[in-house]
């Protein structure tokens, strides 16, 4: 395995226990990138807990969500999400589905969910909303089969999100990390708008709005600032995936106090990075023989 794929592989293993830390995905919930050098395939962990997904669960599909190698463990039964919409929309390159608590009270009402704070516009105008009843009458919820995915690809349209009914949510976006950002910051709104709602005022941002805000959020270096964040947050949790280079405590200097509110603009606090494989790989939990599925 080269070491660009290697880092990718890392780099999903904590986008999946980012967005397990921040309460997008819990037991369920599935995140997937496209490979760099080859559309036709994309990456997704084997069946289990995003919490514990670790570089070496990664494995290789193609579009039609086909495992290239044979597989020894459980898949996610829902990977026909993540194989229709690389095949629908040639600029997705990562893919994240969930049941997030604060997306949940939309999809069962089928309110609209609109951007409603400055970070929310990372979400687009609006999401869409799919039911899977209108081409398939009653089903289980799940969405397993080819024309269920490609369907739901067809409601996210040129959307970065889309709503399903009942169920929960899909997020697309142009890189792992922008897609990370869209997927906790469009709950972040959803969760604003329904306190929003219950006060009893509110109202969406302009498009004018929404595209200037867009135009910052999707600079990787706010992409960068955020993911750094919650890459700390995870760290000092100990929850990064075994033998990661783990960001170690910041020097003993006390920041002032501009530096320390947030989001203050003072020059950030130093870090030094450390291997620290030994105490991660004891934590490591024990892997057990396949993966529930779903
Ligand atoms: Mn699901």
């Amino acid at each position: 395995m080269t070491d660009k794929l290697a880092k990718l592989r890392h780099e999903l293993a904590v986008a999946n226990r980012i967005l397990a830390h921040e309460g997008i995905i819990d037991a369920f919930g599935h995140v997937s990138i496209r490979h760099p050098d080859d559309p036709g395939r994309y990456f997704l962990s084997r069946s289990r807990s995003p919490e514990l997904v670790g570089p070496d669960d990664i494995l290789e599909f193609d579009l039609d969500s086909q495992p290239i190698e044979p597989p020894a463990a459980h898949l996610y039964a829902e990977r026909v999400i993540h194989g229709e919409i690389y095949k629908a929309r040639p600029d997705v390159a990562a893919v994240c589905h969930h049941h997030a608590p604060a997306v949940m009270p939309f999809c069962i009402s089928g309110d609209p969910v609109v951007p409603v704070f400055h970070l929310g516009a990372a979400m687009g105008a609006v999401a869409p909303f799919w039911d899977s009843r209108d081409e398939f009458g009653d089903t289980n919820l799940l969405v397993v089969k080819h024309a269920e995915g490609a369907s739901l690809a067809r409601a996210l349209g040129k959307h970065s999100i889309v709503l399903m009914r009942r169920h929960g949510a899909t997020v697309v976006g142009a890189s792992l990390r922008e897609l990370v950002f869209r997927a906790i910051y469009s709950c972040d709104n959803a969760r604003y708008l329904s306190e929003a709602k219950r006060l009893g005022n509110f109202s969406p941002l302009t498009p004018g709005e929404i595209e200037m805000a867009q135009a910052i959020y999707q600079l990787p270096t706010a992409q960068n600032r955020a993911w750094e964040y919650w890459e700390t947050r995870l760290v000092k949790r100990g929850g990064m995936p075994a033998g990661s280079m783990q960001v170690a405590a910041a020097p003993q200097r006390s920041p002032s106090r501009s530096q320390a509110r947030v989001g203050g603009t003072g020059t950030p606090a130093k870090v030094t990075v450390k291997k620290t494989a030994k105490k991660a790989a004891a934590r490591k939990p024990v892997t057990p023989k396949g993966g529930r599925r779903r």
